[in-house]
């Protein structure tokens, strides 16, 4: 479980900030990710969480996919507004490079000639669907850009995975939004604060999200407003793999079951099984 706080700072600054090891741990696990895997999807998950608390509703529901044409193909992240988040990634196990400065390649990996799409459904008719062009590959960087370049949303991200060998050791991420009223003088010392908020994995190691927040934003007058549970967690279910099966058509399905002796589907976010025997199929069919 990861606890996401937000705060509201100077009257014109959103805040929230997370702490998201146990999220990484369960994708490490669940994906069997190499070291950079890890920290690529580990920073697409972090932001996922930030992004789905801003929801109203229970239903809502945003999809993220980061497409750069790298190595480790695309990673897909999801949240709801039940607080639980989820991904997938098309290479998981992908070698892992460390650039000069120590720090693992994830830019190269993700790649940077490729795009960045949010969908959200948040009940209207339509979901809402925004693209932008990636900047770096390091995830946080193309997220601010998406925010200014497709929402109009002036953004600061900052987002950091720490690993030891295949486990994450700290993890997290803060997400700072410019309110329209913002004054200058805040805003110019907020970009001092964010250039200097680097290493964000070893500012979440041993350290909550609403102490991070403290840490670096103290300096203003800070109201904590809201303070949530967060869970890597996978929303499939008996009923959702039905409808995959049904979409088969019963001649296809019937198919399989002769060829296979069973349909087996295999939930990409969680790694859960399904399988239908023959008399299964037919039931499902009936
Ligand atoms: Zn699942």
């Amino acid at each position: 479980m990861s606890i996401l706080t937000k705060a509201l700072i100077a009257n014109s600054v959103v805040v929230s900030a997370i702490e998201s090891k146990d999220i990484v741990n369960k994708a490490i696990k669940i994906h069997n990710l190499s070291p950079v895997a890890a920290a690529a999807m580990g920073r697409a998950l972090t932001m996922a969480a930030l992004m789905g608390e801003e929801f109203k509703n229970k239903e809502d529901y945003l999809t993220a996919v980061i497409d750069g044409k790298g190595p480790l193909g695309k990673i897909t992240v999801c949240a709801d507004g039940n607080g639980h988040v989820k991904g997938d990634i098309e290479n998981p196990v992908v070698e892992t490079v460390v650039k000069q400065d120590g720090h693992l390649d994830v830019g190269d990996a993700v790649g940077k000639d490729g795009t960045l799409t949010v969908i959200k459904d948040i009940g209207l008719k339509q979901p809402y669907v925004g693209t932008s062009q990636l900047v770096s590959g390091e995830i946080a960087q193309d997220f601010a850009y998406y925010f200014a370049d497709s929402e109009q949303k002036p953004c600061g991200v900052t987002l950091g995975v720490g690993l030891n060998r295949r486990r994450c050791k700290s993890a997290g991420g803060v997400w700072v939004q410019i309110l329209p009223n913002c004054p200058e003088d805040v805003l110019s010392r907020l970009e001092t604060i964010m250039y200097a908020m680097d290493e964000m994995s070893y500012q979440f190691d041993g350290s909550t999200a609403e102490q991070v927040i403290r840490r670096f934003f103290g300096e203003f007058e800070l109201t904590i407003t809201e303070s949530v549970d967060i869970d890597y967690k996978c929303n499939c279910g008996k009923r959702k793999i039905n409808r995959i099966v049904k979409s088969l058509g019963k001649d296809e399905a019937l198919q399989i079951v002769d060829e296979m002796g069973q349909i087996e589907v295999c939930c990409h976010f969680c790694g859960k099984k399904y399988t239908y025997d023959r008399d299964a199929v037919e039931k499902l069919f009936r």
